[in-house]
Order: structure tokens, then C-alpha cells, then sequence
């Protein structure tokens, strides 16, 4: 038998989100025909996802910087130590100078290591902002809310960053031990 009341129209309602996805609170006004989006989100949207865009831009340039940054300072504390390791295995500092320069190399390494190591923790601290600002907008404005469930989800590993900004203090204990080796030298306490 053929089922004669007529069917309920689909409301089709607007699916901009006012407040974030866990409160799932979204626009009353109806779409527009064949959208997801009222006449008044339909402009709005559109600058958002502009505004997300930029936003997700420099999230990601800030974190191609982050292990941009964190190479040259490894080439470069790398060599100090390699031209350093390599001129001591060679010829020990006998006269003050000698000492004085190799003090210095040592300074050098140890001031860049420091100063990489805050750099690092400020660079972090930056991409953190980033991060949560672009899940902030990613629950308000994506339908599939991809930041959100992925920077949020369960089983999340630590972001390598935070892993990486710590990579200093292998340089800085190096230079440290090496500091301490070259003035008990200078000062006759080891042969
Ligand atoms: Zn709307």
C-alpha cells in the first residue's frame, strides 16, 4: 500500500558553528538552497577560511624555522666541537695563551649552546600559540574539524619540537666537561 501523507520538508539548517565544537552551538537560520550555509555565513565563512588560512600558514612556517634554526646552530656547534676535539688530540695547550685561546673556543661553544637552548624554548613557546589558536578556529569554522581531532586526539606523540629544543643541552654538558677538563689542566690539578 502506497503511503499517501505527504513527507516532512528537510530543514536544512545553517551549519556554522557560534561557539566551538564542544559546544556544538550552531547558527538557527536556514541554509541556503543546496548549501550548508545561511546568506549571512555564506560571506562570512569565506573570510574566516581566509583568516584560518593565514593563520595555518604561520603555524607551519614558524615550525619549518623552528628545525631551520635548530640545524645551524647543530652545524655549527658540531664544528666548533669537531675543529676544538680535533686541534687538543693534536697538540695540547702548554703556555697561557694556548690555554686562553682554548678557554675561549670553549666559551664560544658553550655562550651558542645556551643561546640556542633559549631560542628553542621561546621558538616552542611560539608555536604552542600557533597551535592552539588554529584549534580554537578549526572547532569554530571546519566542518571536519581535522586540527582539532588530530592535535587533540588520544595516543598523541610529543611533537618533535618539543622533543628537539632540548638537543642543546647535549652541546652544553660537552662544553661543560670539557671547561672543567681544560681548567684542572691549567691549574696542574690533572696531567
Ligand atoms: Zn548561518
Amino acid at each position: 500500500m502506497e503511503d499517501s501523507s505527504t513527507p516532512e520538508p528537510k530543514t536544512n539548517k545553517c551549519r556554522y558553528l557560534v561557539e566551538d565544537v564542544e559546544h556544538d552551538k550552531r547558527c538557527p537560520n536556514p541554509a541556503r538552497e543546496g548549501k550548508n550555509l545561511c546568506d549571512n555565513h555564506m560571506d562570512s565563512s569565506q573570510g574566516d577560511l581566509e583568516d584560518f588560512r593565514a593563520a595555518t600558514d604561520h603555524f607551519k612556517q614558524d615550525i619549518r624555522e623552528f628545525f631551520t634554526r635548530s640545524n645551524f646552530y647543530l652545524v655549527a656547534e658540531g664544528g666548533l666541537l669537531a675543529i676544538f676535539f680535533a686541534k687538543v688530540t693534536k697538540t695540547m695547550p702548554t703556555t697561557t695563551f694556548e690555554y686562553i685561546l682554548n678557554v675561549s673556543v670553549i666559551l664560544t661553544g658553550l655562550g651558542l649552546a645556551i643561546f640556542w637552548f633559549f631560542v628553542s624554548s621561546w621558538a616552542v613557546k611560539w608555536i604552542d600559540r600557533w597551535r592552539a589558536e588554529i584549534i580554537r578556529v578549526d572547532k569554530i569554522i571546519s566542518q571536519i574539524h581535522s586540527y582539532f581531532n588530530v592535535e587533540c586526539g588520544p595516543c598523541r606523540p610529543r611533537s618533535p619540537e618539543k622533543v628537539t629544543r632540548h638537543l642543546p643541552w647535549l652541546f652544553i654538558g660537552i662544553w661543560a666537561i670539557v671547561f672543567v677538563l681544560i681548567i684542572l689542566k691549567w691549574t696542574r690539578v690533572i696531567c
